[in-house]
């Protein structure tokens, strides 16, 4: 147990802070999930989540991590053997690609080197030479937490739509949502994927699928085995506000306390507070001397930056010396980047201040460890978040 005084610095990315209100808000007994009370609340959160993934069609919430959403969205809408194809964005899209052969599906993934985004361009090309129409669904990660790449979800459905392919597009927002701008609507698509405990602010144990009009249709002939993920029984009694079993009571309370937060601050603030700690966090890697990870600037993650070391310095024992001193954590590099990079997050319930405590917290531990740079990056940062407040010209 850290006995260290003060807050412990989480910024992983994810999961993130819980707003003390949020935590407030789930300080309650518990309650007959079958009851009025109940009812209300279930309402009340079925139809603001939409808000948050910017549709009007129904969202299912279970109690699972992203990991059940995951297969949710595969389960309800595929048959044992149906082809999928997928990119390889990082380690979230290698998980995803596992997950889907494991329940009988065949998979396909265009391969990526984990520093740019899956590419509208190679799915357009897959999709046109697939003239049967073999593939049966299209997979995408939005934001690639391994790599901080934001895939451009319009052009890929652009690209699906001019191939005149007829593959379902399931996207997984874990990571963006409520974080970096994602509409479900608008933007096309089927299947949308999202989790608590990142942009939404709340604990880990929520997860989500926001459906289309032609992902309900095709969960009516799909044959893959399920019983706790299956949407049609949710959907039943979700009308009346209630699930087919135990919701996670307390945590949709916190549910309706961060809904509410972020409409109050308005989206478009919420992403834009994200894409300006992004920028800062990034003007600081440059001062540094060190690398961001992502090589597409148009792809650079509001919701996280993965920083890339030197050759023969070790992100793990870096991190470790962040958190030894200065009680922080630090995600750590996945899969193919492990020990090469380290994470910082920088979306929830984050301000100024507590970017520049992690950036200060980055700095002290690249000279303790050993790691070279230039003491720079803290400073950068600083000018960064502080010109563009005087020329915004309010505290706002
Ligand atoms: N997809 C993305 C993009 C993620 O970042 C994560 C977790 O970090 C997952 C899927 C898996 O979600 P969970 O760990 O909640 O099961």
């Amino acid at each position: 147990m850290n006995t260290m005084p003060g807050r412990h610095f989480l910024q992983i990315p994810g999961p993130t802070n819980v707003p003390d209100r949020v935590l407030r808000a789930m300080d309650m007994p518990t309650m007959d999930h079958r009851g009025p009370e109940f009812q209300a609340l279930g309402k009340r959160v079925l139809s603001g989540i939409r808000s948050i993934f910017q549709t009007e069609n129904p969202v299912i919430i279970y109690p699972a991590s992203g990991t059940g959403a995951w297969e949710a969205a595969l389960a309800n809408t595929l048959s044992p053997g149906d082809l999928v194809l997928m990119y390889e964005s990082g380690q979230f899209a290698a998980l995803w690609k596992k997950l889907a052969e494991k329940l009988g599906l065949r998979t396909e993934f265009i391969s990526g080197d984990w520093r740019r985004a899956a590419d509208p361009e190679a799915i357009a090309q897959r999709l046109n030479a697939d003239k049967s129409h073999e593939i049966k669904a299209v997979c995408v990660v939005h934001n690639e937490t391994s790599t901080g790449c934001v895939a451009p979800i319009p052009a890929i459905r652009r690209a699906i739509n001019e191939a005149g392919h007829p593959a379902l597009f399931l996207v997984d927002t874990i990571s963006s949502l409520g974080s970096i701008d994602f509409r479900h609507d608008e933007w096309g698509v089927d299947v949308t994927v999202g989790g608590s405990q990142k942009g939404l602010m709340l604990p880990p144990g929520l997860s989500f699928n926001a459906l289309s009009d032609k992902a309900l249709e095709a969960s009516k002939s799909a044959r893959l085995a399920r019983s706790y993920w299956d949407w049609e029984e949710m959907l039943v009694m979700n009308k009346n506000g209630f699930f087919p079993y135990t919701p996670a009571t307390n945590l949709l309370y916190g549910l309706d306390t961060a809904i509410e937060m972020l409409l109050d601050e308005g989206l478009s603030r919420v992403f834009a507070r994200h894409a300006r700690h992004s920028e800062a966090t990034r003007r600081a890697v440059e001062a540094w001397g060190l690398e961001v990870l992502c090589r597409d600037p148009a792809q650079h993650s509001g919701s996280l930056t993965a920083v890339l070391l030197p050759d023969g310095q070790d992100a793990d024992q870096f991190r470790k010396v962040v958190l030894d001193h200065f009680n922080m954590s630090l995600g750590a590099g996945l899969g193919k980047v492990a020990g090469k990079v380290f994470r910082i997050g920088h979306l929830g319930d984050f301000n100024d201040l507590m970017l520049l405590g992690t950036l200060g917290g980055v700095e002290m531990g690249l000279d303790i460890a050993g790691v070279p740079h230039r003491p720079a990056g803290v400073r950068a940062a600083m000018d960064f978040l502080s010109g563009h407040r005087q020329s915004e010209g309010n505290g706002k």
